[in-house]
């Protein structure tokens, strides 16, 4: 799996990441990279009147598979209950253990700032995974270790101070992105939040900015962001 590029993203529920790079994640499938959609949680707690918590979940699960299908990449589903994740040792070694597997190119994950506790405890998750997935000190089932930067995307719930650093054209991606996002119950359907109006108006906005049709957005890790060298970047005396 080496050889192949591979964009990761990383959603706390079924439905995160696709709505926050599925459109991105769709672009990189059509370049031949190998994308995959890691679910930390179903986030099966959503779930409408009719339908039992653990019903949901199946049901979850089996849309986050067709939406992945659609934007052409697999979907993988952990087995952590929704809004009960927390920064534990064992999700940590479970997610670095993952990425040993997975062999990233790249991560996409949420931002650190979140409404959600399960969406702003992902990044730190990611980062601290990063660093056991890297060292060769960490044995993790004997997998050979593996280092893996990561970006954050875009996500209504996780907006307080994130203002994007990369704004990437997905204009020929938009309608597959769209009739995925239309695969789930819960952007069609949820009575709290109007997903699939916000999400489509959204790459509109990106996009204006961006000067192209549709965009989605991607911001730096804090910190990340800071040039080294002898001049102005671009401009190095
Ligand atoms: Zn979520």
């Amino acid at each position: 799996m080496d050889n192949k590029k591979h964009l990761v993203v990383v959603g706390a529920h079924c439905g995160d990441g696709e709505i926050q790079a599925g459109a991105i994640a769709n672009k990189y499938a059509k370049a031949g990279w190998e994308v995959t959609f890691l679910h930390l949680t179903a986030g099966e707690k959503g779930n409408p009147p009719h339908i039992s918590v653990e019903d949901y979940r199946e049901q979850k699960i089996r849309e986050a598979e067709k939406v992945a299908e659609i934007l052409g990449g697999k979907s993988i589903t952990l087995d952590y209950k929704d809004a009960e994740l927390s920064f534990s040792e064992e999700l940590i070694s479970h997610i670095a253990t993952l990425m040993r597997e997975l062999r990233p190119t790249i991560v996409i994950t949420h931002w650190e700032n979140s409404i959600h506790s399960d969406h702003a405890l992902c990044p730190r998750l990611i980062q601290a995974a990063q660093l056991k997935a890297g060292l060769a000190g960490f044995d993790l089932s004997g997998l050979k270790p593996h280092y893996y930067p990561y970006l954050h995307s875009e996500n209504w719930e996780d907006m307080e101070g994130y203002v994007p650093d990369i704004f990437v054209d997905v204009s020929d991606e938009f309608e597959t992105y769209l009739k995925a996002l239309s695969q789930y119950w819960f952007i069609m359907n949820s009575s709290s939040f109007r997903y699939y109006d916000y999400y489509s108006a959204l790459g509109t906005v990106r996009g204006c900015v961006a000067r192209v049709k549709y965009a989605q957005t991607l911001k730096t890790p804090t910190g990340t962001n800071v040039h080294k060298g002898n001049g102005i970047p671009g401009y190095d005396l």
